[in-house]
């Protein structure tokens, strides 16, 4: 059995990992990702803010070392899902299965002004850039501001205010600043409420001014405003971007898509084509699009790949679970544990912040290198 596996993220990782593991040579997996090294999405923080050297956070791929496992570096062109077939700058693959786990993409280029006059901290380029700009930032009006729904992460703004905070403070331009965060939505983490309400606390006191329910319209170069769907304007002197996310074209293009995202059964993440999976940022599964549940949902299609090769019957469905470490500055980290059950509300817990949950954060990244890179 060949399973061709598009992406090598959260998703791609996790489940060609529990397939070398369970089925080792048995079958042929290919793995294939257009970049060279994996980055966690929540590094592209510790390296805007210089807390880590970008050489530390970047996994290259050339250790992907595992039994059945065969790496290609090369961009997916076109996906042909109903005979389950790929085309790439390396030539085509067909697979038995097919798991589409392409992420989603980023649109700077969709919120005028954006490209020209702000910045992103989503892309390890939009990191390297902050990493630059911020040393020399003197102090003024920080606008931190997401475009549009749905985001990665939907906590990563909250905690780059909250960093910003702790950078500004120790710079010693912090009190010739304001720090300002405006998201879609009604609350900073809406599944979580404990953690929502965390998060307000945190802004409260530290001075940074949160506005719910924002849509960003578009950045006024000239005039350095961001302006809102809902008439407002906020100035700035420095602007932090979330920019629209949308799923690869080459998805798009292979028809898969329903309202942006590839719908899939939430039980099992198979999508309306026969052994064509969507796993990831790239689905529409009713979690958040975050690593965590990415790797929930591949560890369910692995699942099911190994119980149709021992031919023992159908596996367990999704279930919605994950876990997620917030940064609350100053080394304290809060973590979520939460289940989108589907037909129920999300049931979570909030634990912190503490500074004992951080060496829990920092477990977290190296367990899941050492098992995806065979390293720490
Ligand atoms: C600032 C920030 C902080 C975050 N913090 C957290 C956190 O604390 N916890 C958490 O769980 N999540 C976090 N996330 C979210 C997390 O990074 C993503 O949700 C996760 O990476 C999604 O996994 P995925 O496998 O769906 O896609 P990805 O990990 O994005 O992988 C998709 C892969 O597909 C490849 N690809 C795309 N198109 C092509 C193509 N045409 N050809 C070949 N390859 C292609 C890409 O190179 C990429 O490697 C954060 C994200 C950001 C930006």
């Amino acid at each position: 059995m060949r399973i061709v596996v598009l992406g090598a993220g959260f998703g791609g990782l996790e489940l060609t990992t529990r397939l070398s593991a369970a089925l080792g040579g048995e079958v042929d997996i290919v793995l294939i990702d257009a970049s060279d090294t994996f980055v966690f999405g929540f590094s592209k923080l510790d390296v805007m803010f210089g807390r880590s050297e970008p050489a530390a956070v970047m996994h290259p791929y050339g250790d992907v070392v595992k039994p059945g496992v065969r790496f290609v570096g090369t961009t997916v062109r076109s996906i042909d899902p109903e005979a389950r077939r790929v085309e790439t700058d390396a030539g085509s693959f067909e697979g038995d299965v097919l798991v589409v786990a392409l992420g989603a993409d980023l649109d700077p280029a969709a919120t005028p002004g954006l490209v020209e006059d702000g910045h992103e901290f989503y892309t390890v380029a939009g990191a390297l850039a902050l990493r630059d700009v911020l040393p020399r930032f003197g102090g003024g009006r920080v606008l931190i501001a997401v475009a549009s729904l749905p985001y990665k992460c939907p906590p990563a703004p909250s905690e780059a205010a909250l960093l910003m905070h702790e950078y500004l403070s120790d710079r010693g331009v912090r009190g010739d600043s304001e720090i300002a965060l405006t998201v879609p939505m009604g609350a900073p983490v809406p599944p979580s409420p404990e953690a929502s309400e965390a998060l307000l606390a945190a802004f409260a006191e530290h001075g940074i001014r949160f506005e719910p329910n924002r849509r960003l319209r578009a950045l006024d170069p000239a005039r350095k405003v961001a302006s809102f769907a809902e008439g407002a304007e906020i100035p700035y002197d420095l602007f932090l971007g979330v920019p629209v996310h949308r799923a690869p074209d080459v998805v798009v293009a292979a028809g898969l898509c329903v309202d942006g995202w590839v719908p899939v059964d939430p039980g099992t993440l198979e999508t309306r084509y026969p052994g064509v999976y969507a796993i990831g940022d790239v689905a529409n599964v009713g979690t958040p699009k975050a690593g965590v549940f990415a790797e929930g949902q591949a560890a369910t299609v692995a699942d099911a790949v190994i119980a149709s090769v021992r031919g023992q019957g159908t596996a367990v469905e999704y279930g919605g679970t994950g876990t997620c470490y917030f940064e609350f500055g100053r080394s304290l980290v809060a973590r979520v544990d939460i289940t989108f059950a589907r037909g129920k509300p999300p049931a979570g817990r909030l634990e912190g912040p503490s500074a004992a949950l951080a060496p829990q954060k920092a477990a977290f990244a190296t367990s899941r290198v050492r098992r995806w890179f065979g390293r720490s």
